[in-house]
């Protein structure tokens, strides 16, 4: 039990990679809050979650909304008192050529991926700075893309957010550092989730052809990377993105 006594935040983790990243942790002995904008969907995977044992609580929570989280947040704190390990996961594509693309998709991208990332970190960073005063180490986990890194065509409000959360993630780093809160990123590739079931075939097998290790990701692959980088074999790595994509950036 690696994180016995921990309370750890995913946003979005009510299907796919959060659910997937949450549950890890719970299994490891956290509490695992869960959010989504649906309060009814965050309950179903909080019951399921208790159903076996693991410890967990959920909210409907939107993360473009900074009243919102901010209300959250502080029911979390009054129940749990700190948050441990925040995992910012939640995000959206709205994918199309450059020419086509219209501003509010570019906005709602901008708004969910990289926005998000920010009102959840500021407010909860907060808490864990107060707790750093009292020993404690706090750890921030963003979920970029590896389209972050390598562009992708039709992907240009996604691939800006992701690589926005990159450079988020290293000068929030700097900032937290001295009070031994660290800030990372993971970048996966292609993981098998709602979000890549919507490819065409011929689209997915293209991308296949441009992963070395020859298989899509799974949330697991993704996950369990979250948890090194929450551990204390991780203590002296902050600012870092980790890519979990089978070698496709190489
Ligand atoms: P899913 O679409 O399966 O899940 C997205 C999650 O985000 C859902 O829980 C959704 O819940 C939540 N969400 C969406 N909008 C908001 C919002 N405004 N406020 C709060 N929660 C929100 O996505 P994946 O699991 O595939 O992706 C998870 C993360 O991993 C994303 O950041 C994605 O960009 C990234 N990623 C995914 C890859 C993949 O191949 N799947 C590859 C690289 C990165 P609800 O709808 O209830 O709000």
């Amino acid at each position: 039990m690696k994180f016995e006594d921990r309370v750890v935040v995913v946003t979005g983790s009510t299907r796919g990679i959060g659910r997937e990243i949450a549950h890890a942790f719970a299994r490891e002995g956290a509490a695992a809050i869960i959010l989504g904008r649906s309060a009814a969907a965050a309950a179903e995977v909080r019951d399921e979650f208790v159903r076996k044992g693991l410890k967990a609580e959920s909210f409907g929570c939107d993360v473009t909304n900074p009243e919102n989280v901010h209300e959250i947040v502080n029911k979390i704190l009054d129940k749990y008192k700190s948050i441990d390990i925040l995992v910012n996961n939640a995000g959206i594509t709205k994918d199309n050529l450059l020419l086509r693309m219209s501003v509010n998709d570019w906005d709602e991208v901008m708004n969910v991926n990289l926005k998000g990332v920010f009102n959840c970190t500021r407010i909860i960073a907060k808490a864990m700075l107060k707790a750093a005063a009292k020993g404690a180490s706090g750890r921030i986990i963003n979920i970029s893309s590896i389209i972050g890194i390598m562009g992708n065509v039709g992907q240009s409000n996604y691939a800006a957010s992701k690589a926005g959360i990159i450079g988020f993630t290293k000068a929030v780093a700097r900032e937290l550092a001295p009070r031994q809160i660290t800030v990372n990123a993971v970048a996966p590739g292609y993981i098998q989730t709602d979000m890549t079931a919507r490819l065409k075939e011929d689209t997915r097998n293209a991308i296949l052809n441009n992963v070395p290790l020859g298989r899509l990701g799974t949330a697991t692959d993704v996950a369990s990377v979250c948890l090194f980088l929450a551990s204390p074999e991780a203590d002296y790595i902050t600012g870092q993105t980790l890519c979990v994509d089978g070698g496709m950036a190489i």
